[in-house]
């Protein structure tokens, strides 16, 4: 037989007239009401969630330092130096992290966030080196410019903008945000001009370095979650960017000459232990240290938070057709693919590829250049292509030099 309950729910106090009919609760004689249950459900659900997500998410799955170069190398060519850098340099990061997840810090040696500066020419594969080992980890990413920065209560960005989009690339989901991968591009752009800041006092790039010093080296930040500027009613979501990997990156045109200058005032002093001649004069690139970055207006507090230094090489022809058909996202596989899912066969003739690389050189486009050429010389294909019977497409180069003859404007920069 059914035992009787009372008329109010246990849990709010409304009578049943008010919540509809009540259900029994293990307590004899209390009976408990919809709402009340859906909200313990409610409850129940969030907490679980929020447990999960934290096992999920205490630890990044380790990619030891080989196995990040390895999957670099599918994707980037060349830039081994660079690689070998960035591949330690996460390793130790994420190792970090997952370390001080589990132990206490004051009993150990406290071992710094190690954030990165990429030096190399426009198009050379800083951004695609920095993505793609966000891709293997699985972490969030996102790129700002530090062009668009700005000193607190300047026009332009706030610096906090920054982790807005990291935010939204982590669905806000903020412990995952707080390991994702910040790639500042364009950070030359910020350098003060001139190395004597009480000569040359460029306030606008030295104010913006300022303000980026203490998010690079962690604190708590106030994240506009819709970005914009901030106003007294906004809501923020608190990040910290203690966990977060920074890389800065630039070209940092000109500092060749600061690099070339240090050597060879360095070769003419040591001239035993540094011999000129084995200095490779056309990439001095290679040998930048932080005082050149210095020299070149970076302010010494921020390059000390980028304690590591990594160059990229200049890109040359035989590494401009390797990007075409190598990697594994080549530009070339991707127009293949694109007409396979035609049911066609597509296939580019060797001196039709040296075309691109030369067109791309020609213009000084670099590995950026190479897909809009491709993107020239195929669209009027993929225009005609799904209604013609062919099933295979050749293209040569005398074809692809008379299109891109045609329609130079649209390639060039
Ligand atoms: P950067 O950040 O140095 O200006 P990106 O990484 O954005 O250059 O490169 C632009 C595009 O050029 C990339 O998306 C990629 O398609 C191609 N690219 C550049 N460098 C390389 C490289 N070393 N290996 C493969 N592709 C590259």
């Amino acid at each position: 037989m059914k035992k009787q309950i009372n008329e109010v729910c246990g849990f709010c106090g409304r009578p049943a007239n008010v919540t509809g009919p009540l259900m029994p609760s293990l307590i004899e004689g209390v009976g408990i009401c919809d709402d009340c249950l859906r909200q313990i459900n409610k409850t129940k659900a969030e907490n679980r969630d929020q447990h999960n997500h934290l096992d999920k998410d205490e630890k990044i799955e380790l990619k030891t330092p080989k196995q990040i170069c390895d999957f670099l190398d599918q994707y980037v060519i060349g830039q081994s130096r660079a690689k070998k850098i960035l591949s330690v340099a996460v390793y130790n990061h994420y190792k970090r992290i997952n370390y001080y997840a589990t132990h206490d810090k004051k009993d150990n040696v406290e071992i710094e966030k190690s954030n990165i500066i990429l030096i190399g020419e426009t198009g050379t594969g800083k951004t695609l080196l920095a993505r793609t080992i966000a891709n293997l980890l699985n972490v969030p990413f996102c790129i700002a410019d530090a062009t668009t920065l700005t000193q607190a209560g300047y026009v332009g960005e706030d610096v906090e903008n920054i982790l807005t989009r990291l935010l939204q690339n982590a669905d806000f989901d903020v412990d995952k945000a707080q390991r994702g991968i910040v790639f500042i591009d364009e950070i030359d752009k910020i350098a003060r001009k001139g190395d004597n800041p009480s000569i040359t006092r460029d306030v606008s790039g030295e104010g913006v370095q300022q303000s980026l010093l203490k998010i690079l080296e962690g604190t708590m930040v106030n994240v506009p979650p819709e970005g914009g500027r901030k106003h007294p009613e906004q809501k923020f979501i608190q990040v910290d960017t203690k966990n977060i990997l920074f890389i800065a990156a630039g070209a940092f045109d000109g500092i060749e000459r600061n690099i070339a200058s240090r050597m060879n005032s360095n070769a003419i002093g040591f001239s035993e232990s540094m011999q000129r001649d084995k200095i490779d004069s056309d990439s001095f690139l290679q040998y930048a240290q932080p005082q050149d970055l210095k020299r070149f207006g970076l302010i010494p507090e921020l390059i000390g938070r980028l304690p590591v230094l990594a160059t990229l090489d200049k890109l040359d022809k035989a590494a401009l057709k390797k990007i075409l058909i190598e990697p594994k996202n080549a530009i070339v596989k991707q127009y293949q693919k694109l007409f396979e899912m035609d049911g066609q066969k597509l296939t580019f003739e060797d001196d039709a590829l040296d075309l691109f690389v030369d067109t791309a050189m020609h213009y000084a486009l670099g590995a950026r250049g190479l897909r809009s050429i491709l993107e020239t010389v195929m669209t009027e294909l993929m225009f005609t292509s799904p209604e013609s019977k062919q099933k295979e497409i050749v293209i040569t180069k005398d074809y692809a030099k008379e299109i891109l003859e045609r329609n130079k404007k649209s390639f060039k920069q």
